[in-house]
C-alpha cells in the first residue's frame, strides 16, 4: 500500500477549518467539498490515459483523454455521499457505485448494508471516498470485495487518517495497486474509535445527527 499525504497550504487551511467544532454544517459541506477536489487532484495523477490527437485553431498536436474501461468511483455511505460531487467534478466521466457501511459502537466492527457495485470490475480504477480512515476495517472490506470483483487498482481519498488505519490497509494490502491519499495524518485513536485529533463524526457534521 503506498499513502500519498497531500501536503499543501489549501489543503491544511481548509482542514484546519474542517476540524474546528465552531464551524457549521452548511460551512463543513463546502470545505469537504473543496477539500475533495484537491486530494482528487493527487489521487488521480496515475490515471490510465490513452494518447489522442487534437486539432486546435491554429495546428495539430497529441493530448490524452481517459482510458477505457472508465474509472469507478465509490462513496462509503453515509459520509462519503458528502466527498462525492467534489470528485464528480474532477472525473465526470467516472461510474459510481455505493457501498453502505456500519460501525458497531461497541466492537467497533464495520458491516455493510448495502453494496450498490458492477459485479464485473475487471481493470477497472477504482477510487473510494470515506472522509475518515480510523481503525480502517471499513476500507479492508470494501476493498477487498472491490479486488473480489476484479478491479485492477483501488484508491482511497480519505480527508483525515489515523497511523492505525493505515497500518491495517498495508497489512492487508501490501502490494502497490492500493493507495491512500489523505490531507493529514492524525495522531491516533481514542477508545471508541474517533481520530484524534479528528473533528468528530464526519456524516453527522456533514448530514446532521442522525
Ligand atoms: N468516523 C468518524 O466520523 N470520525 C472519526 O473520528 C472516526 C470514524
Amino acid at each position: 500500500m503506498r499513502t500519498l499525504l497531500a501536503e499543501h497550504p489549501l489543503v491544511t487551511h481548509k482542514l484546519t477549518l474542517l476540524r474546528a467544532s465552531s464551524t457549521d454544517t452548511p460551512t463543513f459541506r463546502m470545505l469537504a467539498d473543496e477539500l475533495v477536489t484537491l486530494l482528487a487532484y493527487e489521487a488521480t495523477r496515475d490515471v490510465r490515459v490513452l494518447p489522442v490527437e487534437v486539432t486546435t485553431p491554429v495546428g495539430v498536436t497529441m493530448g490524452a483523454k481517459i482510458a477505457s474501461p472508465r474509472p469507478l468511483i465509490v462513496p462509503v455511505l453515509r459520509a462519503g455521499i458528502g466527498m462525492l460531487d467534489g470528485m464528480t467534478r474532477l472525473l465526470p466521466m467516472a461510474s459510481v457505485g455505493f457501498v453502505g457501511m456500519v460501525r458497531d459502537e461497541d466492537s467497533l466492527v464495520a458491516s455493510t448494508y448495502a453494496n450498490r457495485l458492477p459485479t464485473d470490475l475487471t481493470g477497472r480504477e477504482v477510487f473510494v471516498l470515506d472522509p475518515m480512515l480510523a481503525t480502517g476495517g471499513t476500507l479492508v472490506t470494501v476493498i477487498s470485495t472491490l479486488f473480489d470483483r476484479g478491479a485492477a487498482a483501488v484508491t482511497a481519498i480519505c480527508l483525515l487518517a489515523a497511523p492505525e488505519g493505515l497500518a491495517r490497509i498495508d497489512e492487508a494490502f501490501p502490494g502497490e495497486n492500493v493507495r491512500v491519499v489523505t490531507g493529514a495524518i492524525d495522531d491516533r485513536l481514542n477508545d471508541k474509535g474517533y481520530i484524534v485529533p479528528g473533528l468528530g463524526d464526519a456524516g453527522d457534521r456533514l448530514f446532521g445527527a442522525v
